[in-house]
């Protein structure tokens, strides 16, 4: 069996980028922010940005202002090494490029100094584990992607953050992936789900779920999330292939065999985990594969409890400052009731050659702002001031949801 080094280069030189590396055009700062602004509000912002206000001496300028620190941002590379291809609604697939686009991505996130990097899952796609042994590596193109993909991932020396996407849990067992993708490294005891906190800096935690908890993925028949996935697989999906969503409207859509739900057990830690931030005087960034909020994605791709999960999320405003998911493989961008924003980020794969696909995370002490690159959306988070927990907080029990609060009123608005 070949060493992992010479495996990197094998696949290197058998896939070579087929055009010249884009220049790396990271988005100024401004030109983030006016990307989403209104053309009243750019004319307004075109001429603040002139200068600072000559009343205002001390203020830092943009370029004086210095982040926190940073983070890399980029989802679903889902690496394959096969031809490229299309998405079922016919949307092109990239599956070797995709290499080159995480190269290129890295390259700009070591040079923008990132303290780490977050891949929101689907690293390596299905294709993989129908492709059988490598004739050049002798390894099964399942063993093969993964290894390859997390090798890029290595060269940036920092950690990556990573999440259990539906493509990894088609090919690889739960338990491989926590240690292959550090999961277990970052868990707090030996547990058997994948959702884990990270703290990159003091008074901020990244709370990473697994969207996989309950669902036919990832667990043998008979365990507890298996079966509950077959129950409301069950109960909401009439088809006999339960990979479809056919004859379901709307946010029903999201009962399909390739979607999955958090566990009560992972919502009583979600909410230890933000009462403890709340109490800590932390900011909250919660992440998952699959989308929390339906105003961003098509309704398939939403987590099963997206409503319950909002619910508790939205106890802790100014707590939670927002949401990242991938899986739907396009841009998604929401601000809900509670002030936290929600954002799902276009996918590696299906962007093309010549194109790039990332983002280089600022976080300030009162704005977080994505700065994508060429395709990746840009926006700003402002961080509305930090109190002490709501009421509700205070009084519901760990992981239980409460009736009648905004998210449940949005939801069912939404479910109408
Ligand atoms: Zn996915």
């Amino acid at each position: 069996m070949p060493s992992a080094a010479p495996l990197a280069a094998v696949a290197r030189a058998q896939h070579p980028c087929r055009s010249p590396k884009p220049a790396h055009r990271p988005m100024t700062v401004a030109a983030a922010a006016l990307k989403q602004a209104s053309p009243g509000a750019r004319a307004s912002a075109a001429a603040l940005s002139e200068g600072p206000s000559p009343l205002d001496e001390d203020a830092p300028s943009e370029e004086q202002r210095q982040p926190l620190f940073k983070f890399g941002l980029l989802s679903d590379v889902q690496h394959a090494d096969m031809d490229d291809g299309a998405s079922f609604h016919g949307t092109p697939r990239y599956y070797r490029y995709a290499l080159c686009q995480l190269d290129a991505a890295v390259d700009a996130m070591s040079a923008a100094g990132v303290a780490f990097c977050l891949h929101l899952g689907d690293l390596i796609d299905f294709h993989n584990s129908r492709l059988g042994v490598c004739a050049d590596t002798e390894l099964h193109h399942s063993e093969k992607a993964l290894r390859v993909a997390l090798q890029h991932f290595d060269r940036l020396g920092r950690p990556t953050l990573h999440l259990l996407g539906n493509h990894e849990l088609y090919q690889h067992s739960r338990e491989e992936l926590n240690r292959r993708l550090g999961i277990s490294a970052l868990q707090r005891g030996v547990v058997p789900h994948s959702y884990y906190t990270f703290h990159p800096a003091p008074g901020f935690r990244f709370i990473m779920m697994d969207g996989y908890d309950v669902s036919i993925l990832g667990w043998p028949p008979g365990h507890p999330g298996h079966e509950q996935a077959q129950r409301l697989l069950s109960k909401h999906n009439p088809n006999e292939d339960k990979n479809s969503a056919n004859g379901l409207e709307g946010v029903d859509r999201r009962f399909v065999k390739f979607g999955g739900g958090a566990s009560a057990e992972q919502l009583a830690w979600l909410r230890g985990e933000l009462e403890s931030a709340a109490a800590a005087g932390e900011r909250a960034i919660v992440a998952c594969h699959l989308c929390f909020h339906p105003a961003t994605c098509p309704g398939a791709c939403l987590l099963w409890n997206y409503d319950e999960v909002l619910q508790v999320l939205q106890r802790y405003p100014g707590t939670v400052v927002g949401t990242l998911a991938g899986h739907a493989h396009a841009d998604g961008f929401a601000a809900d009731e509670a002030g936290i924003r929600h954002r799902v980020c276009k996918a590696v794969l299906e962007t093309p050659p010549g194109r790039e696909c990332y983002g280089i995370v600022e976080v300030f002490a009162d704005a977080i702002r994505i700065n994508g690159v060429d395709t990746f959306a840009s926006e700003e988070w402002p961080l509305a001031p930090l109190g002490p927990p709501t009421a509700a907080a205070a009084a519901a029990p760990a992981g239980a949801p409460a009736a009648g609060e905004p998210a449940g009123k949005q939801v069912a608005a939404v479910q109408a």
